[in-house]
Parts: structure tokens; C-alpha cells; sequence
């Protein structure tokens, strides 16, 4: 059994202390002076030790569109990323999980394909409503282990069809009876349609126009009062905009059992950077206005609790259609999950380490109650870490990404701090080669 030795972990804020952690048997067995004196010894060369992260919105397709993404590039993207666990949506596999036998279909499909740990999504779609067994389908979901159930208040798909708001309300009182989280793509399809209307051509500026903030607001206001309503756990997944946050946050005043997440390109572009990039960095909600951007800064830690990507590439063809309305909307994210952070965030003065820590890991964690098996640093928790380094210099390459989608907005950014090693049930899953 090894012990990790010449590591720094993160005391508060930006402080760190030296430390060794001891593993053994997938799990931390012991810290410091208290490590068994005849283990191996893994010299980590004074690299920071964070818990491995949590992307808790991946699209990793698998069965289904697999000439987007399969697990085992998905995972291996992820592993390249510090990412140890994701959780993986029911809406982007064939048959989507809205019953158990998808469910098993599924595990069994990307068990030997799988570099990281997983939990599944549920899902709740208004075709799984059709069948009388519907409430069945979920606490059988529920029992085999899925870590929510996601819905949609807009969907583009013909397999996962939206709800709607009366839908919402007879899904939303059966998971707070039964106790389940219900994530929620919150999108107002009537603010879309008007927006739709109004809009002549197909540029990038009149997609963003045609899916304003004003429609995931509305969205996350009329869930989320049902939800308060009927005593339901609802999460908001890719919050795009500061106001979106903001309702939020005034839910939660209320007492509302929401919480959010966002992603990094709602953090790092606006529409601008939309208008320059063109779809690859087309997504859906859009990125927005720098002002929105900013205001979402405001709300992360707050009632934006954690990151998440939506990791969803697709091909090239897919991606560019030649009609930017028809282009695939969506791009990979799991590998670039906490070089975002430490890039933006840390190197940027806007997060702490500690702060990273929780929003990459930990907050997930205590949010779809894997905590503190996954993310705690004591012992008894799984031994999953991403070992950084802080201050490694490289340019983002999108053919080198993992990912069958070799494609990024974030391509020829130079980020500061990278991800050396990886770590998953007390094992060394990923090692970055160093250049030559
Ligand atoms: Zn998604």
C-alpha cells in the first residue's frame, strides 16, 4: 500500500500545509505521522493535492450516439482533467434512462469502458409520463441508484420530449414524496417562441437573441415556485446568466429547496466571443452579455454551488452545418473542468483554492449526498485526487483533447496550472507526460 508523500493540501483560502496521505484498499487510511512506516513510498514532488473533482453534467452518449462521444473517451478525458466521478445524463443514450432496464442496458455498457468512477442520472421525460407505471419507473430508478432525475422545460430532442408546467407539477409532488432531486434544463418555451418570432436571420447574435435571459429566468421561477409549492429537492442545471442566478438565490431565500451549477463558458465568453468563434462555442442557454457574465461571478459559492460542464461534442459535420442555427449545440468541457478554475479562478484572483475546492468537488458531493465517501480528505473516504501543479504554462490544443470531440472555445488560450496526476480508489490512473 502506498503512501503519498511531498504533497500540499489546502488548509483555508489560499494556504496550504505539507502533508502524506496514506491509502489502502481504494481508501485514506491515515494522515501525516500516523501513515504505517513500511508502505511504499510515492514521491508527488511537492505538487497540491485537491479531492478529485466532480463533473455532475456529462453527455457521454453511451449507447446511443457514440460517434459524438463514448464513455471510454469521455472517461479518459475526464481522468486527463483531475475529474474522478461524473455524472452522466439520461437524455443523450439510447434508450434514455427513464426506466431500470435502460438503467442496467447502460451500466453494463460502460463498465469496461469507464477510466473514472460514475453515477447515472435518471430521467423524467413527457414520453415516460405516457406510461401508467411512470411513478414505478422512478422509485425503481431511485432504488437502483441513480443520483436524480433530469427533466427538461425546453428540449430539442424527439427522444426526451419537455414537460410541461402542469407536468412539473405532478413529477415534482411524487419526487418529494419519495424524496429525489429533479434537475431541471430551465428554458420558458413560450419566452423562446415570442423571442423566435422576432428574429430575421440565422447569425450567431440571433440565436443567442432567440433564447434571451428572460426565458431561464422565467423557467426557474415557475419550477421553482412548484417546487416550493409541493416540498420538492430541484436543482438548476448550466446556469448561463447572473440573472438566472440571482433567481436563485431569491428562491432560496424563500426557502426553496434549489440549488444551481454553471459551467465555464458561462464564465469565460460572452456573445461577443460567439459572434467571433462561431459554433464552437454554441451551447444551449447561450452564452450572454458581459454584465450577466460579471453578475454570475457574483453569485458562484453563493446559490451557484458548484461547476459542471454539460460536456456534449458531436462531429465536425454536426458542428458545422453551414446554418449556424442548425449546428450542433453543445462542445466537451470534462477535461478542462479544473484547468478552468485554477486559470480563471485562482490565477485570476477570483476563487481561492479553497473555494475550488468546493466548487469542483466537494459542494457536488454534499448536494447528491456522496459526501463525505466522495471529496472528504479524511479518512474512511474514497482515495480520489487530482494532483496540480500551479504554475505549468501550456496552450489549450483541441486535437489533443481526449475527447472525440477535438474542439474547444477555450483552443490556443494559454492556461496557468495543470493537472499532473490523477488518482481514483488509491490508484494512479493518469500521469501527464511531460514535454520534451
Ligand atoms: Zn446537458
Amino acid at each position: 500500500m502506498p503512501t503519498l508523500e511531498n504533497i500540499k493540501i489546502v488548509t483555508s483560502g489560499n494556504d496550504t500545509r505539507p502533508a502524506k496521505i496514506a491509502v489502502e484498499n481504494g481508501k485514506i487510511v491515515a494522515f501525516d505521522d500516523a501513515c504505517p512506516k513500511n508502505n511504499e513510498i510515492v514521491d508527488c514532488k511537492n505538487l497540491l493535492l485537491l479531492p478529485g473533482v466532480i463533473d455532475p453534467h456529462t453527455h457521454f452518449d453511451d449507447p446511443g450516439y457514440t460517434w459524438r462521444e463514448d464513455f471510454y473517451h469521455g472517461s479518459l478525458g475526464a481522468i486527463a482533467g483531475g475529474v474522478t466521478t461524473v455524472f452522466d445524463m439520461p437524455c443523450t443514450t439510447v434508450p434514455p434512462v427513464t426506466n431500470v432496464s435502460a438503467f442496467y442496458n447502460k451500466k453494463d455498457t460502460i463498465i469496461p469502458n469507464a477510466w473514472c468512477d460514475f453515477r447515472l442520472w435518471g430521467g423524467v421525460s413527457a414520453e415516460s409520463l405516457d406510461s401508467p407505471l411512470w411513478k414505478n419507473h422512478i422509485e425503481q430508478l431511485k432504488n437502483a441508484g441513480v443520483i436524480g432525475f433530469k427533466t427538461y422545460v425546453l428540449s430539442g430532442m424527439d427522444t426526451f420530449p419537455q414537460l410541461s408546467y402542469d407536468e412539473y407539477y405532478d413529477v415534482l409532488k411524487f419526487a418529494a414524496e419519495i424524496d429525489v432531486l429533479v434537475g431541471v434544463h430551465a428554458e420558458d418555451p413560450e419566452v423562446v417562441n415570442n423571442a423566435a418570432k422576432k428574429i430575421s436571420g440565422d447569425s450567431p447574435a440571433d440565436f443567442a437573441a432567440s433564447r434571451p435571459v428572460e426565458a431561464e429566468v422565467t423557467a426557474i421561477r415557475r419550477v421553482g415556485e412548484i417546487a416550493g409549492e409541493v416540498g420538492a429537492k430541484i436543482h438548476i442545471v448550466h446556469v448561463s446568466s447572473g440573472s438566472g442566478a440571482e433567481e436563485i438565490d431569491r428562491l432560496q431565500k424563500l426557502g426553496v429547496n434549489i440549488s444551481g451549477e454553471t459551467c465555464p463558458q458561462y464564465l469565460a465568453f460572452t456573445i461577443d466571443d460567439l459572434c467571433r468563434l462561431g459554433s464552437v462555442l454554441k451551447c444551449a442557454p447561450p452564452v450572454r452579455s458581459e454584465e450577466e457574465k460579471e453578475k454570475l461571478w457574483s453569485y458562484i459559492g453563493k446559490s451557484i454551488s458548484f461547476l459542471a460542464t454539460d460536456h456534449a461534442p458531436c462531429s465536425q459535420k454536426e458542428k458545422n452545418t453551414g446554418n449556424f442555427m442548425s449546428d450542433y449545440c453543445g462542445m466537451p468541457g470534462v477535461e478542462l473542468l479544473l484547468p478552468f478554475a485554477l486559470n480563471y479562478g485562482y490565477h485570476q484572483e477570483k476563487l481561492t483554492l479553497e473555494q475550488i475546492q468546493k466548487l469542483t468537488s466537494e459542494n457536488a458531493a454534499k448536494r447528491f449526498n456522496l459526501f463525505p465517501q466522495k471529496s472528504a480528505l479524511e479518512t474512511g473516504a474514497d482515495a480520489d485526487f487530482a494532483l496540480v501543479n500551479l504554475d505549468t504554462m501550456y496552450k489549450i490544443d483541441a486535437e489533443k483533447l481526449k475527447s472525440k470531440g477535438k474542439f474547444t472555445p477555450f483552443n490556443g488560450i494559454t492556461f496557468c496550472g495543470s493537472v499532473e496526476q490523477t488518482w481514483i480508489q488509491g490508484e494512479p490512473v493518469f500521469k501527464r507526460q511531460e514535454k520534451k
